[in-house]
């Protein structure tokens, strides 16, 4: 099978070689797709590891390999899309019982938790998860789960994941993360005590904004059976044609996160002295609440920073502006995307929703991308000359 990696080898040679061993068959250096929905049977109950493509495909089997080493998990079964892969976790548990979750998560989840899964019995209830007491304190006797994202979208608040996993394991619920910001990079959360990791592959991880997906990291045998169960059984699986770009986009995720970090660093230090811009919020500036908990957390600070522009109006004049930045929803790819979380990603929440946790309308998301920073920085210069 070629090169065999193993937890020692560095995180990039992983991305590379993880799960991407040259095909046995033809040496062919990228994982074959193979487009086929059933397998022939050598005999009644005799295959060669694969009977039908909705259980398992090869090139599936290959990027869940991959996926796992990056975050640190034993397993690690990728669904169509980050949605599906969170209602996949959420299918785990039962009627009756509760989740405690964040209250500044992506808009989805909420909506997939409130509108759909209240309905077969399910319980949520949403705190401010920046405060660990917080968490403990929603805990009741029927809960099951702990469902946060660190950092938060758009605030980027961070929540203290070791300690939050204490509290978990004290009162027997699973601490699952969305670990979509940061990408297994910048951050390891089964590594502070996380049960399951969840992701968006479609941003980060895919990073070329061609294919959505999601995927549940594992920690434990019985998680990784009963999710293997729930796409046999629910069948909400990742394409074989999707699996291949998320292999190949893995390839470069260390070398384009290092870029991200840097551009990120870079243009929220020039938003932070703007004198358009009243606020910025990105977890590596000095003055950010949490800074020395994003220092201890996470290897990197990451590409995703908001910024208050002062109102609706101002916003609009920036974006209208921008030829580099592209105004659309989504991030983690290798071009600017930069958004308006109010009347975008936000919308659903509603005003008293987007006040209740600080969302104001004057509020512009940046995906920092790995373009040059000197036209990353010209054109927000021009839009903010708009202003
Ligand atoms: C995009 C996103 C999701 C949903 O993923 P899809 O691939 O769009 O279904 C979930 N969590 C976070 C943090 C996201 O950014």
């Amino acid at each position: 099978m070629g090169m065999k990696q193993n937890k020692q080898s560095g995180f990039a040679t992983r991305a590379i070689h993880d799960g991407q061993e040259p095909d046995p068959l033809t040496g062919a250096v990228n994982v074959p797709i193979y487009l086929s929905s059933t397998y022939v049977q050598q005999g009644i109950g005799q295959n060669k590891g694969y009977e039908y493509s909705r259980v398992s495909n090869p090139t599936r089997a290959r990027l869940e390999q991959n996926l796992a080493s990056l975050e640190g998990g034993i397993a690690a079964p990728v669904f169509a899309s980050g949605m599906a892969a969170i209602n996949a976790v959420a299918s785990m548990l039962t009627a009756g019982d509760h989740v405690v979750c964040g209250n500044d998560l992506y808009g989805g989840t909420p909506r997939l938790f409130n509108q759909v899964l209240t309905g077969f019995g399910l319980e949520f209830s949403y705190v401010d998860t920046s405060q660990a007491d917080n968490v403990e304190r929603a805990i009741r006797k029927n809960t099951r789960m702990v469902y946060v994202e660190t950092p938060t979208n758009p605030l980027m608040r961070l929540s203290d994941l070791a300690a939050i996993s204490r509290t978990c394991r004290r009162k027997k619920a699973a601490l699952v993360v969305d670990n979509t910001f940061m990408s297994p990079y910048f951050q390891q959360p089964l590594a502070h005590g996380a049960d399951m990791v969840v992701h968006s592959t479609t941003k980060f991880l895919n990073g070329h904004s061609d294919g959505l997906g999601g995927v549940v990291v594992c920690s434990r045998p019985e998680q990784a059976e009963k999710l293997a169960f729930l796409q046999k059984a629910a069948g909400a699986i990742l394409s074989p044609f999707e699996c291949w770009l998320l292999l190949r986009g893995v390839k470069t995720l260390a070398a384009r996160m290092e870029v991200h970090d840097t551009n990120g660093r870079v243009v929220a230090e020039f938003l932070a002295k703007h004198r358009k811009i009243s606020r910025v919020f990105y977890p590596g500036l000095p003055n950010h609440p949490q800074h020395q908990l994003a220092k201890r957390q996470m290897s990197g600070f990451g590409s995703m920073i908001t910024f208050e522009t002062g109102s609706l109006k101002n916003a609009n004049r920036m974006l209208k502006k921008l030829r580099v930045c592209s105004l659309a929803e989504s991030l983690g790819g290798v071009e600017t995307l930069i958004s308006h979380p109010a009347t975008m990603t936000h919308a659903a929440l509603g005003e008293k929703g987007r006040k209740a946790i600080g969302i104001t309308d004057g509020m512009v998301r940046i995906s920092v991308g790995i373009e040059d920073l000197r036209d990353i920085l010209e054109d927000l210069e021009s839009g903010l000359a708009a202003i």
